[in-house]
């Protein structure tokens, strides 16, 4: 029999704060870490005494000046750096993304790892699905990701989007084959911008991503060729947000992210991994894929021991 063919699946769910994931009781991700790896660090980044975001895309002017000595990560904790530093699994001094005004992106030296998975393995099947246009418009993930499809949450609502962007993902898992695939849903973050995220809409909002999540994870057990594959999941968020809503700023509550590793069918142990950043995902998927991270590449991540 040949060994098992190596995919992923990485589902990025925008400002979800990972205290309030585990207090409301979401089951899909409850079981992907009960039977996985997981854990949290705290991104190394985030501007002091600016304004907080309060949209997801809004630009907030930077105010602060980098302190001097050792390498100072100037960014705001807000969903550009995050997102970029999840793609390319380097932090925003590198890829250049260091609020949500994208101006002066380094994608070309710092692609995201679907392209970097294709550039070494031509044969990999490999896509995005997402609503924030931004990660197109700007490369974040870039063209030449096989099947991007993106819509625009601002034009459609978050929650619509997300909808869409989950059933686009459905089928594509159901009728094509691909190796890696990366899907981002981001009514959480919008909700707790209105509202903060300890209201009962941030905990819908949650839940309803968590069972698109669910549908995903189904519809990958029911490939016909299921049995010949091995799926990692891996699952994760860009940012948090204070108490009344809103992030860009340096507290805690902004600045913990969270990783969630499985592998469908296995089990991982349901054990805590210590301190998995968001630039280890890029290189944890390429691992996964069998691409090694070259040293000349300058990434700040490293593979997540699953
Ligand atoms: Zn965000």
């Amino acid at each position: 029999m040949s060994p098992s063919k190596n995919k992923v699946l990485v589902v990025g769910m925008d400002g979800l704060r990972f205290d309030r994931l585990q207090a409301v009781g979401a089951p899909v991700l409850a079981e992907l870490m009960a039977s996985g790896a997981y854990g949290t660090s705290m991104l190394p980044y985030g501007e002091a005494g600016t304004p907080r975001t309060e949209s997801p895309g809004e630009v907030v002017r930077k105010t602060s000046e980098p302190p001097a000595g050792g390498r100072v990560i100037r960014s705001r904790t807000d969903s550009g750096p995050g997102w970029s530093s999840i793609a390319t699994g380097a932090w925003p001094d590198r890829h250049g993304v260091v609020d949500n005004g994208f101006t002066a992106p380094q994608f070309q030296k710092f692609p995201d790892f679907l392209t970097r998975a294709k550039k070494a393995r031509p044969e990999l099947n490999t896509a995005a699905f997402f609503s924030w246009a931004a990660l197109a418009e700007h490369g974040a993930f870039g063209p030449a990701v096989d099947h991007r499809f993106v819509l625009d949450g601002y034009a459609i609502g978050w929650a619509e989007a997300d909808k869409q962007v989950a059933a686009a993902a459905e089928r594509h898992l159901a009728e094509t084959d691909p190796d890696a695939v990366f899907v981002y849903l981001g009514d959480t973050d919008e909700v707790a911008h209105d509202l903060g995220p300890h209201c009962p809409e941030y905990t819908a909002a949650l839940q309803t991503q968590d069972a698109y999540l669910g549908r995903l994870l189904d519809t990958v057990r029911a490939r016909p060729s299921y049995a010949r594959e091995c799926w990692t999941v891996l699952v994760t968020t860009d940012h948090g947000h204070v108490d009344e809503g809103g992030h860009g700023g340096v507290a805690e509550e902004e600045r913990t992210v969270f990783v969630i590793a499985n592998r469908l069918g296995e089990h991982l142990g349901g054990r805590f991994l210590a301190g998995p950043r968001l630039v280890d995902v890029g290189p944890t998927v390429l691992a996964i894929l069998g691409v090694a991270v070259d040293p000349a590449w300058d990434l700040d991540g490293a593979p997540l021991e699953l």
